[in-house]
């Protein structure tokens, strides 16, 4: 049952998220108006507006003008509810999990920003690491979690002068700062670091066939942050085998 909630609040929680992702960049407003399709702007009624389940019931098309919805919709829908699953099946039903689960949703959708505008907004940037510092609720861990983020935030911007110093071009954006904060608030020191190397990993194949010269790199970093919390004790185990052993 309590998984069913989880789901549940998981799938309404990305249907938000796509709120976030398609409104923020445009200087919208999130709450008014309604929810509209975006090529007739009619008002969606309810029906037309269950996660995933409406999308599925009217094969990815508008209930009114029969254009194309994308299937990033759904999509976003079932990587949240995945995300508040992972994460109850992780810390259990407590608003700490469903407080690290917005953390991760916020993750996801400045990923899915930063990968169309290769920017992202700083209202959202700010509450994932507002969130990611205080969704434990208790005070020692808070501080901890505080000093991690500030030490992650520092070192990635004396790295972005010296990156850009050297290249000659501005390298990553002052968006990335702020993430490279996030996951040190979540992760702590030690698999924080793995992540951030973990996530330059991750961007070569990208670099290797994208034709793009400015690459998005929060989708890199939120992957690689979701892929250490996920496997932590594994990564600490593999870590010090090859670091002590
Ligand atoms: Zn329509």
């Amino acid at each position: 049952m309590e998984s069913l909630i989880v789901i549940l609040l998981g799938l309404s929680i990305g249907s938000f998220a796509n709120v976030l992702i398609y409104r923020i960049p445009k200087g919208e407003s999130v709450v008014l108006p309604s929810s509209h399709c975006p090529k007739c702007e009619v008002n969606l009624k309810w029906w037309h507006n269950i996660p995933l389940l409406s999308w599925l019931l009217l094969k990815g098309r508008c209930g009114y003008c029969n254009s194309k919805i994308s299937i990033q919709y759904p999509l976003i829908e079932l990587l949240t509810a995945i995300i508040f699953l992972i994460i109850y099946l992780n810390i259990g039903f407590t608003i700490q999990a469903f407080l690290l689960a917005f953390t991760f949703t916020t993750l996801l959708a400045l990923a899915v920003i930063d990968f169309y505008h290769k920017a992202v907004p700083d209202s959202l940037n700010l509450l994932a690491l507002t969130l990611a510092v205080f969704y434990t609720l208790d005070v020692e861990l808070i501080i901890h979690s505080f000093k991690n983020a500030l030490l992650f935030g520092g070192a990635f911007a004396f790295l972005r002068f010296y990156v850009s110093f050297f290249t000659g071009r501005e390298a990553m954006g002052e968006g990335d700062i702020m993430i490279a904060g996030t996951i040190g608030a979540i992760l702590g020191l030690y698999t924080g670091v793995f992540a951030i190397f973990l996530s330059s990993i991750l961007t070569i194949p990208a670099i290797l066939f994208s034709k793009e010269r400015e690459m998005p790199f929060i989708p890199f970093l939120a992957l690689a942050l979701w892929i250490v919390y996920i496997f932590e004790e594994r990564v600490i185990l593999m870590l010090n085998t090859l670091l002590f052993s």
